[in-house]
């Protein structure tokens, strides 16, 4: 029989653990090794040129042309030390992923030879042939011009034998066609404002960068299984299948030992993600068999993200080495926990403070104050941004699924800071106790101790000691989404701040009762996103309504955030993106979605058709012949008496099997309709209104099915085969 679930089975049977693969020597010889990072450049530049490219990315400032050349040349002679022939742009387009398109550095010079060549303008800009890239109707493919030029700030690396340097991506008439070009400019815009808003405080600082850590969720599969599974294969998760008897309900796999295949492919991965300067800190299992977790020490947002890229594509690459797939999709497995990417989001001062650490003078508690009130504030005005940042097909299939936070945007922030703001809001922080300190009038700020046990794992985006943690944002997405809208909205925020503290000032109010009537005021507007209880639970969701907060559970109607007017405004003031290049990216999440409930509808139509039900009829045939055989061998009341059963289970399959032909024929006559809508939201709308409900419809009947069928039939690797690695 040409069974591939049981050739893949058997195959798996002979699978053992394949050893990593150490370098010799300490991690912290390798480590950073395939980068051309500071110590790289200092032995391959000459002395100035290694200072003028520090300063200039310390201080954000053009590097020219000559000295472009120099730093081309040096890094060319690095890049072949490590063997590498071959450099490209690598850069993030609107897809959600990486490109790159590789050149080498051979150039054929006279008498049929050839020398590496690699100058500085090749370094600066690049004109990829774009035009298949989505530009949301910026550009359209005849006029496909677009150029990625070089971002400084992240290290060049190499991968294989390919120099990569990181770009952002343009079109010639000047919009951004990446995530990285905004993501730069949030960052910009905040650093610029932090400064300015921790002068307020006396705070004489050159610099204020946002941090972040990923934590980064997945699965892994045996690669035998996946190739037995069209759904994973080509929508990343399963479409069908009944769940496992056992699965995550003993809570036995979380923080539990890890799998020794599983163990030997993160060996590697943090190999290779240490030569690229990736700092991995920590692995273990997640809640769900087969779950796992690694998270980096936290870096500056620019770097994390473009880390956090680069991670995802050697998890992917490394996996294949142990016969393994990585799963990086929401939700691959029904009933089971899905996988998140928890972004662990602060601030950071050039002299070493951590903005979002509740400090230990008074001044310094000030500050911490202002600060945490005033994202709090940034949140309550802009939900709906945060929410449209993450909304994704896949992550569509999470939020609210018990296991992450639902779609309601609301802040946990620990029952000691909630006494303290409401402390603050009843009192103004005056009328307590005035302190003078080196004769400067500092209001009395509760005490703050923090508890790092409270802790509530349910919020979607919870204070946690010294960081904020946005816990929504999906496994596969890029970070760049979430962090250009949190970054911008805070910056904002911290303007306004400012603004408002200088305008009391200029009305006589001294500079830290200004301050504290502002954060008061901050604490009072904010109070709505406020929620200390349990997200999961249905309290929340009347609550949440009452309050009017949204709780927009599809992405199509999330993605609406992204071009209200207050959003437009809120990203032309601080010169991040225009209303045109807004309303871009909104047709081009819209369309990701479209395309991929297409295929999933699609792939789920296939298997049904042409594995599901074949199977089952083939099944049913066995339970007829069997039937029509006991009629011919028994008497008349004994075959009455023991076929009831078998013919129910007879008419149960016809039952399934009709109901999956019929559900996946309409399902089919409504993306025939939605496909016929040429306007790209109301398309997004059609799909998620009319074809998504028939997934659950099929799914249903045709799990049933996976019960009632002789388990030799049956066509799809099953959960329990799935989820556990042998
Ligand atoms: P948990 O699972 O308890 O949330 P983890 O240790 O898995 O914690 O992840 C916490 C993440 O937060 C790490 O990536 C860590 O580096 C990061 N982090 C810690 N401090 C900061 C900070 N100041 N700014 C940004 N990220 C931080
Ligand atoms: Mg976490």
């Amino acid at each position: 029989m040409n069974n591939l679930r049981f050739k893949a089975l058997d195959f798996i049977n002979t699978r053992s653990a394949k050893k990593s693969t150490p370098p010799t020597g300490k991690l912290s010889e390798y480590y950073g090794t395939l980068t051309f990072n500071k110590r790289a450049m200092r032995e391959f530049l000459p002395v100035d040129a290694f200072a003028n490219i520090i300063n200039a990315i310390e201080s954000n400032e053009k590097i020219d042309r000559k000295m472009a050349d120099q730093i081309a040349a040096s890094m060319k002679a690095w890049a072949i030390s490590h063997g590498a022939s071959h450099y490209t742009h690598w850069f993030h387009p609107l897809t959600g992923s990486t490109a790159e398109k590789h050149d080498s550095f051979m150039h054929p010079i006279e008498e049929g030879r050839a020398i590496e060549r690699f100058n500085g303008s090749e370094l600066i800009q690049q004109e990829p042939d774009a035009s298949s890239f989505p530009s949301g109707g910026i550009r359209s493919t005849f006029e496909a011009r677009g150029y990625t030029a070089w971002d400084p700030s992240s290290p060049a690396f190499i991968i294989d034998d390919t120099l990569c340097i990181p770009t952002i991506f343009v079109s010639y008439t000047g919009e951004a066609l990446d995530f990285k070009t905004p993501l730069l400019k949030s960052l910009n815009v905040i650093g610029k404002s932090a400064v300015e808003f921790c002068r307020l405080f006396g705070n004489e600082v050159k610099k204020v960068t946002p941090t972040l850590g990923i934590e980064q969720e997945y699965f892994l599969v045996d690669s035998a299984l996946h190739a037995a599974r069209p759904d994973l294969a080509l929508t990343g998760r399963t479409v069908f299948g009944h769940a496992s008897a056992k699965d995550q309900q003993l809570s036995d796999h979380y923080f539990g030992t890890i799998q020794e295949r599983a163990l030997e492919f993160m060996k590697d991965v943090e190999i290779e993600s240490y030569k690229l300067g990736i700092p991995l800190k920590t692995r273990h299992n997640e809640v769900a068999p087969n779950q796992f977790e690694c998270a980096p020490v936290f870096e500056e947002v620019n770097l994390a993200v473009d880390h956090n890229q680069m991670l995802m594509h050697l998890m992917q690459r490394i996996a294949r080495h142990h016969d393994l797939v990585v799963l990086l999709h929401e939700k691959p497995f029904a009933g089971v926990n899905g996988s998140g990417k928890h972004n662990n989001w602060s601030m950071m001062t050039d002299t070493g403070e951590n903005l979002l650490s509740p400090g230990k003078t008074p001044k310094a508690k000030l500050r911490f104050i202002a600060f945490f009130v005033t994202v709090l504030k940034a949140i309550s005005n802009n939900p709906d941004l945060l929410r449209a940042s993450i909304a994704a097909a896949g992550n569509d299939h999470r939020l609210g699924g018990h296991e992450a936070p639902p779609a309601i945007i609301s802040a946990f922030i620990g029952e000691q800071l909630s006494k303290t703001l409401d402390e603050i809001e009843e009192t103004g922080g005056i009328t307590k106790a005035a302190t003078f300190d080196n004769n400067i009038f500092i209001p009395k700020i509760p005490e703050i101790f923090l508890d790092n046990t409270d802790r509530n794992r349910t919020s979607p985006f919870a204070f946690t000691g010294n960081k904020f943690e946005f816990r929504a944002v999906g496994s596969s997405a890029t970070c760049a989404k979430p962090m250009i809208v949190l970054n911008l909205m805070v910056a904002d925020q911290l303007i306004k701040f400012k603004d408002e503290v200088d305008i009391l000032i200029k009305k006589k109010f001294k500079r830290n009762d200004a301050i504290l009537k502002v954060i008061r005021q901050y604490i009072i507007d904010s109070k709505k996103i406020r929620f200390e209880g349990n997200n999961y639970s249905d309290e929340w969701i009347k609550e949440a309504k009452k309050r009017g907060l949204a709780n927009i559970t599809s992405t199509p109607p999330a993605l609406k955030a992204y071009i209200t007017k207050e959003t437009i405004d809120l990203f032309e003031r601080n010169n991040i993106l225009t209303a045109k290049e807004l309303e871009a990216r909104y047709q081009i999440n819209l369309e990701n979605y479209t395309k991929k409930i297409q295929i999933e509808s699609r792939v789920m139509g296939d298997l049904a058709k042409n594995h599901i039900i074949p199977i089952a009829i083939r099944y049913q045939n066995t339970l007829i012949e069997n039937t029509l055989g006991l009629k011919q061998v028994l008497d008349e009341k004994t075959y009455v008496g023991l076929s009831r059963n078998q013919i129910q289970t007879i008419k149960d399959i016809s039952e399934h099997i009709s109901q999956v032909k019929m559900k996946t024929d309409e399902m089919l006559e409504e993306r025939k309709i939605a496909n016929r809508i040429e306007d790209g939201e109301l398309k997004a709308k059609a799909y998620n209104e009319k074809v998504v409900p028939y997934f659950e419809e099929i799914r249903r009947h045709v799990d049933k099915l996976e019960l009632l069928v002789d388990d030799e039939l049956w066509p799809l690797p099953k959960y329990r085969e799935l989820l556990f690695l042998r």
